[in-house]
């Protein structure tokens, strides 16, 4: 079979095309060349590589294009192979996806294509005419990161670009719209959620939905009275246009709106993108096209275009630091058409292995920002943002941000009076997280290397790159300051000396727990009096940082003002984790848990606060006139007590706390079955791994779908894998460990065949997204109690003990129902999912507080007794 490829006669020309051939494998794993001969190609199929490989030769192919890296190893190494996969994450750093497929509709090549060799053909032109737009200087640095084919192809890209500037058309990649846009309307919110209303002539897939018209009414008398709403709307609500179209028909019919400010904050950097990148774009035309909206995210996420030069400076001059080179190249096109600087927009390079180390040394970081002194500070993508997100009137954030801001006394995001907290169910642990203080042996060495840079201090003349000098190394100084420069760099070499002999030394003051006598991982071990270090060590600590105040404040005389800020900073930090240290070995705050963990000699202490509400309440509420809660799990049967309590929602705005549940729209009874087999050991059996194992593989052999299970303890899930792996080597497995992140090992199981099984522990219960078949079967191996011995738990645990209360029933049992309710929501993702959910923990049947879970499923449990009814009856579900 042949197909022909239209090739553009300057690229044919300029690049002598004629000299490329293509060779793919297809998913029949039939492998498939084709030659760029005359302007008809032929693709062959053929029996094997040897062949291909032949066939190329006789070609005298100069240039073999592959799409995806496992392509280059089956061919020979001496020959010049260009990875199109590879070219299209560099020069279109911004692409949700880089498949062939993808990039074939991205192009618009669809229509045309008949093969998946024609199809990389015409994609590797519509590369080169892109790269041809860029200019000759960005060309110029691609060559210079590039591997050395790549890099002769950009090489005579500058070449062709300089001969031909005029000939080849700039192409314009325009983003797709999701929904596509209609004329602005007059909107009535009573009647906006109707089949007849607005909403509804400007949406194609518009759904009449009872419960989004009702959260949307209430959050309509919210901004219209203020105080405190919970709002529970289970999946497929629309919970997000119930918010925003109030919001922000709110701010349009506000006379002095451009005073008022409405937060919307999310838990996930996805949802914060989704709700800014998408909804809003599509709502505010319609709504109000006047107001200033933004989007904020921590500091971390913007690019630091000072350290970006620094880095680039300092990686062009060293030729053998390959990896990072190919990283930074897979930014540079990126980075000359960003707006706002959010590495979030960049996938190709998130994706890469390595991109969090290389962006921790470009990302923004306030204590390494010389603020005025900075030559890029007009452009700097962090300032503009938060510049931004003071004006707005609608600003996008996610929770560690607001949080962190309420703990700045709101100097980040400015005043607010009103906030939507989506994903509520998170803002606990995510205010928990804020407000927890950490010491380790890393939290004065990071901050001093800082300070003084990370080249060893005891030979003064060691070779400095721009990354890694250090502040004290960017000053001039006159003779007097360099003394004072030559001291502060003594009591640093001191000060690191004390911290790692003081970590060291610590190890064997403190007690061995029964996990580490046992050889174990240790977990945290929770202390209420100070531990049994000596004084003096502690002493010598404090001492050494004292000292090195001390020295500091000696070189306040040599600064400019801007650099006296700059110092200030790095006493306040120091002074910061002084208090630290006094505090974490007295342990004597009775509001706050203190807790240590020791990984082999590592030992890292933590200081948190027992009760969160007091925070909120003073931090947060006090400052808004209206506050909104909403997520698909907030209450327990009905009743939100457990979370007024865990968020002192008592405390929020308005004198009463207004209660919304909404039920999901979705036809759970027909799409999603509860199995509760009663067949199985109790999870403390010591056979209860050998059981589960037995019943996952067994199910997801028999279903042949693709099942998740959700553990609480990482210890049964390795057995479980083990026993998978071992005795199930057809099903395709993947499971939580080895540091793999969680958005990898999803991605890496969304693209597995059938049979499959997904394991992981406690982050997998909430904000997986595998809609339809990509999963269809989950396991609950347990119910997920909170670990009584974990500090928070058991801190919490007594004081409801104090106050005569029942920890079980006001702490263990709804922290339960809830994260159930989690790992459940899961499954059915969209009106048309359809699966099942099997928790083998029997004592959701057995126990007598078993019935406070079965209440809380969305279909009613169905106990079975033995396996091959469960597998009969799964059978038939799935018919
Ligand atoms: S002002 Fe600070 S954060 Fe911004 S580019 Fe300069 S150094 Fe980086």
């Amino acid at each position: 079979m042949s197909h022909q490829l239209a090739i553009d006669p300057i690229l044919r020309d300029k690049l002598d095309l004629s000299r490329f051939a293509v060779l793919h494998i297809d998913s029949g794993k039939d492998i498939k060349v084709a030659l760029f001969s005359t302007g008809k190609p032929i693709e062959s199929t053929l029996g094997d590589v040897r062949a291909a490989i032949r066939m190329i030769r006789d070609h005298n192919a100069a240039v073999v294009l592959v799409h995806g890296k496992e392509m280059e190893n089956i061919l020979p190494p001496d020959w010049a192979v260009i990875d199109t996969e590879l070219l299209a994450q560099i020069l279109c750093p911004t692409m949700p996806a880089y498949t062939i497929p993808y990039l074939q509709d991205h192009y618009s090549l669809s229509s045309c294509m008949g093969a998946d060799t024609a199809a990389i053909g015409y994609i590797f032109c519509r590369l080169i005419k892109q790269a041809l737009s860029l200019p000759s200087a960005l060309l110029s640095d691609l060559a210079g990161l590039s591997e050395l084919h790549l890099a002769a192809l950009f090489q005579r890209l500058i070449e062709v670009s300089l001969l031909t500037e005029q000939a080849v058309d700039k192409e314009k990649t325009t983003a797709k719209s999701s929904r596509k846009l209609k004329p602005t309307c007059l909107v009535n919110t009573d009647e906006m959620f109707t089949p007849d209303g607005p909403l509804a002539t400007m949406m194609d897939d518009f759904e009449l939905r009872l419960e989004q018209q009702q959260m949307a009414k209430a959050i309509v008398d919210l901004f219209r009275d203020g105080g405190t709403l919970v709002a529970e709307a289970g999946p497929g609500t629309g919970k997000t246009f119930a918010y925003l179209i109030p919001a922000l028909q709110f701010l349009r019919n506000t006379s002095d709106s451009d005073k008022i400010k409405i937060v919307v904050s999310t838990r996930t950097k996805n949802l914060q993108d989704q709700i800014f990148l998408v909804d809003i774009p599509f709502l505010i035309p319609h709504f109000a096209p006047d107001i200033n909206v933004a989007l904020l995210k921590g500091q971390e996420s913007y690019l630091c275009l000072k350290r970006w030069e620094e880095l680039r400076a300092e990686i062009t001059g060293q030729l053998n630091v390959e990896g990072e080179r190919q990283l930074l190249s897979l930014l540079l096109v990126w980075r000359e058409e960003t707006r706002d600087g959010d590495i979030e927009e960049c996938g190709a390079f998130l994706a890469a292995p390595r991109s969090q180390w290389l962006w921790s040394q470009i990302n923004s970081d306030l204590r390494r920002c010389p603020g005025k002194r900075c030559p890029f500070i007009e452009d700097c993508f962090l300032i503009k943002a938060r510049q931004q997100a003071k004006r707005a009137n609608l600003l996008v954030t996610n929770h560690s941000l607001l949080l962190a801001d309420s703990r700045a006394e709101r100097a980040i995001i400015g005043g607010y009076q009103y906030l939507i907290i989506d994903e509520a169910h998170a803002i606990e642990t995510a205010a928990r997280h804020t407000f927890t203080e950490t010491l380790s042996v890393w939290t004065i060495t990071r901050l001093v290397r800082d300070l003084s840079g990370k080249y060893d201090l005891r030979k003064p003349d060691n070779k400095k790159t721009p990354s890694s000098a250090g502040w004290l190394s960017k000053l001039s100084l006159t003779s007097a300051g360099e003394k004072a420069r030559r001291r502060i760099l003594d009591n640093v070499a001191v000060l690191q000396r004390v911290n790692r002999d003081f970590f060291a030394d610590i190890v064997g003051c403190l007690p061995l727990t029964d996990e580490k006598k046992k050889g174990r991982a240790v977990t945290a071990v929770r202390y209420q009096t100070p531990l049994p270090i000596p004084a003096a060590k502690i002493e010598d600590l404090t001492s050494a940082i004292e000292l090195l105040q001390l020295s500091l404040f000696g070189l306040g005389d040599h600064l400019t003002q801007d650099e006296k800020r700059e110092l200030e900073i790095y006493q306040t930090e120091l002074e910061h984790v002084r208090a630290l240290i006094d505090e974490l070995f007295s342990a004597d705050d009775k509001e706050r848990v203190y807790w240590y963990k020791q990984r082999d000699n590592a030992i890292e202490f933590f200081s948190a606060p027992i009760k969160i509400a007091d925070i909120l309440e003073q931090k947060v509420y006090q400052h808004i006139d209206g506050l909104i809660l909403t997520s698909a799990t907030l209450s327990l049967n009905g009743d939100i007590d457990y979370l007024t309590a865990q968020l002192g929602l008592k405390g929020g705005p308005g004198d009463e706390i207004r209660t919304l549940i909404l039920p999901s729209p979705f036809p759970y009874q027909q799409r999603m079955r509860i199995y509760l087999p009663t067949f199985l050991s109790l999870p403390d059996d010591s056979r209860y791994a050998e059981t589960i194992s037995a019943l996952l593989e067994r199910v997801i052999s028999a279903t042949k779908k693709k099942g998740l299970a959700l553990f609480t303890s990482y210890r049964l899930l390795k057995v479980v894998a083990d026993n998978l792996r071992n005795g199930a080597p057809y099903i395709s497995l993947f499971v939580q460990e080895g540091g793999i992140s969680r958005a990898k090992l999803v991605a890496a199981f969304k693209g597995a065949t059938k049979p499959a099984v997904l394991l992981g522990t406690d982050s997998f219960w909430e904000g997986v997204d595998l809609p339809g078949h990509e999963l269809e079967v989950l396991f609950i191996t347990r119910l997920p109690f909170p670990v009584p011995t974990e500090p928070i738990t058991a801190a919490l645990s007594e004081k409801i003990q104090t106050a005569n209360r029942n920890p079980f029933t006001d702490l263990f049992l709804p922290a339960a129902i809830l994260k159930l309710r989690q790992g459940i929501g899961r499954l059915i993702r969209s009106r048309s999912d359809k699966g099942v959910v099997i928790i083998t923990d029997q004592r959701v049947v057995t126990k007598s507080y078993g019935a406070l879970f079965r209440n809380s499923l969305p279909v009613k449990g169905l106990e079975v007794n033995d396996e091959q009814a469960l597998l009969l009856d799964l059978d038939q579900w799935f018919d």
